[in-house]
C-alpha cells in the first residue's frame, strides 16, 4: 500500500499515539451511519406490508418503532465516535506542540538563523492545524460514508442481486472517469508548478526591485517578467482544469440522483416486464440506490484531505528528528572566563571546511578583534563560541571546561552576544531588555538602557518601557541594535560576542553604539567581528581570517611589522574597506 495510507508512512508515525481511538472512532461512525439507513428499508418493509395487505398494524408499528430508535442509536453512536475523534485530536495536537517545542529548545541556534520564522509557525501552526482536520474530521467522516455505501450494497444485492449489480453499475464509472481526469490534469501538473514557481520568483523580483522602479523608472524588465509569468500561468492553468473540469462534469452528472433513480426505473420495469421481480421490489432500490451519491462524493473529497495531511506529517515528522545538540550527561561549571580555540574545524557540507584547524586563546579582560573578507569564517567562528553548533573537529574551552559539557544556561550567563541580525519579541521593550533576567526591577532595566545609550530614545515612545515592539515602538535598526546591547549589559556576562554594525546604522546611532559598547566591555573579555578601523586598531589581539584559516595573529603594530596580509590590506588604504576591495591571500 502506498505512504497515503492513513495508518502508514510518516502519517502513521504521527498518529500512532490516538490509532486505537481513531479506529473505535472510525467503527462507531460507520455503525452509527449504517443505523440511520435503517429507515429507507423500514418505509420499503411497511410499504410491501401495507400493499399486499400480509401485516398487521403492531408488525407495521414494530417497523416504526424500530426505524425511529436506530435512527437515534445510529445518532448517538456518530456523537460517540465524533467526541472521540476530537478528544484524540486534542491529545495528539497537545502532545506534538509539546513535542515540537522540546525539541526546539534543544536544536542548535544555528538552525534557527538558517530557517525563517515562517517556516517554524507553518510547521507549528499550520501543519497541526491540517492535521487536526484529519484526526478530528477525517476519520469520522470515512467511517460514516463506508458505513452507508456497505449497509446500502448489502441490503440491495440481498434484495435482488440481479437489479443491485445493474442499479450500482453508474458508481464504478464515476470512478472510472473520476481517474480518466485526474490522470488527464497529472500531465499538466508539473506545468502548473513550474508556473507557479516563475510566479514566485518573478514576484519577489518585482517587489526586491520596487525602489529601483520608482527611483529610477526601470518599468520595464522585472514588470513585464511579472506580467508574463501571470499570463503563461493562466494559460497553463486553462490548459489544467478544461481536461479536469469536462471529466469531472461527466462523472459528477453520471452518479447525480436523477441519473442513478433513471437507471434504477429503467432497469426495474425491465426486470419486471421480464417477469423477474415484484413492481413493488424496485422501491428498495428507489429509496436506497441515490441515497449513495452523497458519502461516494464525500469519499472522494476527503483523498484530497488525506493527501495534505500526508505532507504536513511528512514536514512535522521532519521537525520532529531535527538533530540535537549533543546534552552533556554530566555539567561542569567553568572555572574563570578564559576561552580557548583548539584546533577547531567545521564543515556545513561534508568536504568544505569553512574553518580548518584554528586555535586561539581570548584572555579575560582582553579585546579580540576578527578581521577578514566576506565569507572567511568570521561568523561562523563566533557562532561556534556561542555553540549554535558545535565543531566538527577539535574543541572549545570556557574556563578550562568543553563547552558540550557546560549547560546552556551556564553558557549563556557567561556569555553574552550582540549580533547584527537582533531578534526582538513581540512585548514591551522592558520585556525584550530582561529577557534572559525576568525577575530583572525596572531600575536594572533602565540602567542597562542608559548604560546602552538608548534610555531617552525609549522615553520617548508612546508608552516608554512600557510600548510594545512592533505595535507602538518602532525602532531603527540602530535603536534596535543599542536595546540588544542593554540586554547583554543586564545579563552581565564576564565574555561577549559582538557583531560590529555594517552600514545598518546611521552615523549618530553608531556613535552610540560605540559608546555604550566601550563603557560595557570595560574589564570584559570581547570578541568582536571588526569592521571598524579604531576596533581594529586597539584590539590586544587582531585575528585575521582567510578562507577558513588563521592566516595571521597579533596586535596591530607586531601585524604591520610583520608585513603580511594584515600588512597588505593596510598598504591598501585600511580595513574598513576590506569587504569590498580584491584581497590578497595568505
Ligand atoms: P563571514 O562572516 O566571514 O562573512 P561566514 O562565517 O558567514 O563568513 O561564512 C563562511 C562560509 O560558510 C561562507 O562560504 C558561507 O556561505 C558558509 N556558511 C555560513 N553559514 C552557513 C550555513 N548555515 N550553511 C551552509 N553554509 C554556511
Amino acid at each position: 500500500m502506498s505512504d497515503s495510507s492513513p495508518f502508514l508512512g510518516p502519517l502513521g508515525l504521527v498518529l500512532a499515539p490516538v490509532r486505537g481511538r481513531l479506529l473505535i472512532a472510525t467503527l462507531l461512525a460507520a455503525c452509527g451511519s449504517m443505523l440511520t439507513l435503517v429507515p429507507l428499508a423500514g418505509i420499503a418493509h411497511i410499504g410491501q406490508l401495507a400493499i399486499y395487505a400480509t401485516g398487521t398494524a403492531g408488525a407495521i408499528g414494530w417497523t416504526i418503532a424500530v426505524s425511529v430508535a436506530s435512527v437515534f442509536v445510529g445518532m448517538a453512536l456518530i456523537t460517540a465516535g465524533e467526541f472521540l475523534a476530537h478528544q484524540a485530536d486534542n491529545h495528539l495536537t497537545h502532545r506534538l506542540r509539546l513535542a515540537i517545542g522540546q525539541r526546539l529548545m534543544q536544536v542548535p541556534l544555528g538552525w534557527f538563523s538558517e530557517r525563517t520564522s515562517s517556516e517554524v509557525k507553518r510547521a507549528m501552526q499550520d501543519d497541526i492545524g491540517t492535521l487536526h482536520s484529519l484526526t478530528a474530521h477525517f476519520f469520522t467522516t470515512l467511517g460514516r460514508a463506508v458505513g452507508a455505501v456497505l449497509v446500502s450494497v448489502i441490503y440491495l444485492v440481498a434484495m435482488d442481486w440481479r437489479l443491485a449489480l445493474i442499479a450500482l453499475l453508474p458508481f464504478p464509472a464515476f470512478f472510472l472517469f473520476l481517474h480518466r481526469a485526474v490522470k488527464a490534469s497529472a500531465q499538466h501538473m508539473g506545468d502548473v508548478a513550474a508556473g507557479m514557481a516563475r510566479i514566485d520568483n518573478s514576484v519577489v523580483e518585482f517587489v526586491n526591485g520596487m525602489p529601483l522602479v520608482k527611483a529610477f523608472g526601470d518599468h520595464g524588465n522585472a514588470q513585464d517578467r511579472y506580467r508574463a509569468a501571470v499570463d503563461d500561468f493562466a494559460a497553463t492553468f486553462t490548459g489544467f482544469t478544461r481536461p479536469l473540469v469536462t471529466a469531472m462534469a461527466r462523472a459528477n452528472a453520471l452518479i447525480a440522483p436523477v441519473t442513478v433513480l433513471g437507471v434504477v426505473l429503467l432497469a426495474g420495469m425491465l426486470f419486471v416486464a421480464l417477469g423477474w421481480i415484484e413492481p413493488l421490489q424496485i422501491l428498495p432500490f428507489a429509496l436506497v440506490t441515490p441515497g449513495l451519491c452523497a458519502p461516494l462524493q464525500l469519499l472522494h473529497f476527503i483523498t484530497h484531505d488525506l493527501n495534505t495531511a500526508v505532507a504536513a506529517a511528512q514536514r512535522l515528522q521532519a521537525l520532529l528528528a531535527t538533530p540535537v545538540l549533543a546534552t552533556p550527561a554530566t555539567c561542569t561549571l567553568p572555572n574563570g572566563s578564559e576561552v580557548r580555540v583548539e584546533q577547531v574545524s567545521h564543515a556545513f557540507a561534508p568536504g568544505s571546511n569553512v574553518l580548518s584547524d584554528i586555535s586561539f586563546t581570548l584572555a579575560p579582560g582582553t579585546t579580540t578583534a576578527i578581521i577578514g573578507p566576506s565569507g572567511a569564517g568570521k561568523s561562523t567562528l563566533a557562532r561556534l563560541l556561542l555553540r549554535f553548533f558545535d565543531p566538527d573537529a577539535g574543541r572549545i574551552t570556557l574556563g578550562g571546561v568543553d563547552l558540550r559539557q557546560v549547560a546552556s544556561p551556564e553558557l549563556y550567563r557567561r556569555i553574552g552576544f550582540v549580533l547584527q541580525e537582533v531578534r526582538l519579541l513581540h512585548a514591551s521593550v522592558a520585556d525584550n531588555i530582561a529577557l534572559g533576567r525576568p525577575g530583572a526591577t525596572r531600575a536594572q532595566i533602565e540602567a542597562a538602557a542608559r548604560l546602552a545609550n538608548i534610555h531617552s530614545r525609549i522615553l520617548q515612545l508612546p508608552r516608554g518601557y512600557d510600548s510594545v515592539v512592533g505595535e507602538d515602538a518602532q525602532l531603527s535598526g540602530g535603536e534596535q541594535q543599542r536595546l540588544s546591547i542593554a540586554r547583554a549589559v543586564l545579563l552581565d556576562p564576564p565574555l561577549l560576542v559582538l557583531d560590529e554594525a555594517t552600514a545598518a546604522a546611521d552615523a549618530e546611532s553608531e556613535a552610540a553604539i560605540q559608546d555604550a559598547l566601550a563603557h560595557f566591555a570595560q574589564g570584559r573579555t570581547l570578541l568582536v567581528i571588526a569592521h571598524r578601523l579604531d576596533t581594529v586598531m586597539h584590539a590586544d589581539q587582531i585575528l585575521v581570517l582567510d578562507q577558513g584559516t588563521l592566516c595571521e595573529q597579533g596586535k596591530h603594530d607586531e601585524l604591520l611589522a610583520r608585513q603580511g596580509l594584515y600588512a597588505q590590506l593596510w598598504a591598501q588604504g585600511g580595513y574598513q574597506d576590506t569587504e569590498s576591495k580584491a584581497l590578497p591571500t595568505c
